[in-house]
């Protein structure tokens, strides 16, 4: 028999598959923008491919902040958000069977429409001057993509450096429904509604072969541990403080 108190700490210390998508998904077009950047990245031989893991726990954490400022932003907001007794953390889990890294947040989530127009279309500043930059490089007899990436940062998208799939879960905190977005990186992404999608973001990567390394646990601990002094949210890895 599990208490409440259980039942809470699992809720800490595990992730857990409760997602089943339903109906029919709707494919979408990346911008071309979008494209042509998710293009270098995929193909990128850039060395410090572990950068994708900053990255990914930065949005977490933004999401995270975003959240507790929802919590701020009005008396109503409070009390239905408080009752959900969520707590705010970040979980990340390695499965070596399946070659998946997983980053989880329960921050502020996103519904259809910003998944769509926040992960197919570039809004970041950083990711429009890596490809302003990349024109002009080009132009000059062209310098190698990779320093590029580096200097630039390309959010999100770096996920694409070591997964061939991307699937996210997300639930927004002004709404009810969960929605899986998946894309092989590829000219395409999928969106379809989902049953239990838990309150924020989980972004699960299909690991490249070659990127097989990003779910051995000690590895992905030591990055976490390179790159996430800045985050104010406790984060998790396989269930234990990172
Ligand atoms: P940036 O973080 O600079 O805005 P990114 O490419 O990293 O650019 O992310 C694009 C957008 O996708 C974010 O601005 C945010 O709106 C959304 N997003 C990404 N990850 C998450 C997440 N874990 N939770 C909620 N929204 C997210
Ligand atoms: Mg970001």
């Amino acid at each position: 028999l599990s208490t409440d108190a259980e039942a809470k700490e699992d809720y800490h210390t595990i992730i857990k598959d409760t997602e089943k998508p339903k109906g029919e998904s709707t494919k979408h077009e990346f911008q071309a923008e979008t494209r042509m950047l998710l293009d270098i990245v995929a193909r990128s031989l850039y060395s410090e491919k572990e950068v994708f893991v900053r990255e990914l726990i930065s949005n977490a954490s933004d999401a995270l902040e975003k959240f507790r400022y929802l919590l701020l932003s009005s008396e109503e907001a409070k009390q239905t958000l408080q009752a959900q007794d969520r707590q705010l953390e970040i979980h990340i889990s390695t499965d070596k069977q399946n070659r998946t890294l997983t980053i989880q947040d329960t921050g502020i989530g996103m519904s259809k429409d910003e998944l769509i127009s926040n992960l197919g279309v570039i809004a970041r500043s950083g990711s429009k001057a890596f490809l302003e930059k990349l024109k002009d490089k080009n132009a000059a007899g062209g310098e190698n993509a990779n320093n590029i990436i580096g200097q630039f940062g390309v959010g999100f998208y770096s996920a694409f450096m070591v997964a061939d799939k991307v699937e996210v879960y997300s639930k927004s905190s002004t709404g009810d429904q969960g929605y899986k977005w998946s894309s092989d990186g590829t000219g395409v992404y999928e969106v379809q509604e989902a049953e239990g999608v838990q309150n924020g973001t989980k972004i699960v990567m299909h690991l490249k072969m070659d990127c097989r390394e990003f779910c051995d646990e000690d590895t992905v601990s030591n990055i976490i541990n390179k790159y996430s002094n800045f985050v104010g949210s406790p984060i998790y890895l396989n269930g234990k403080k990172a």
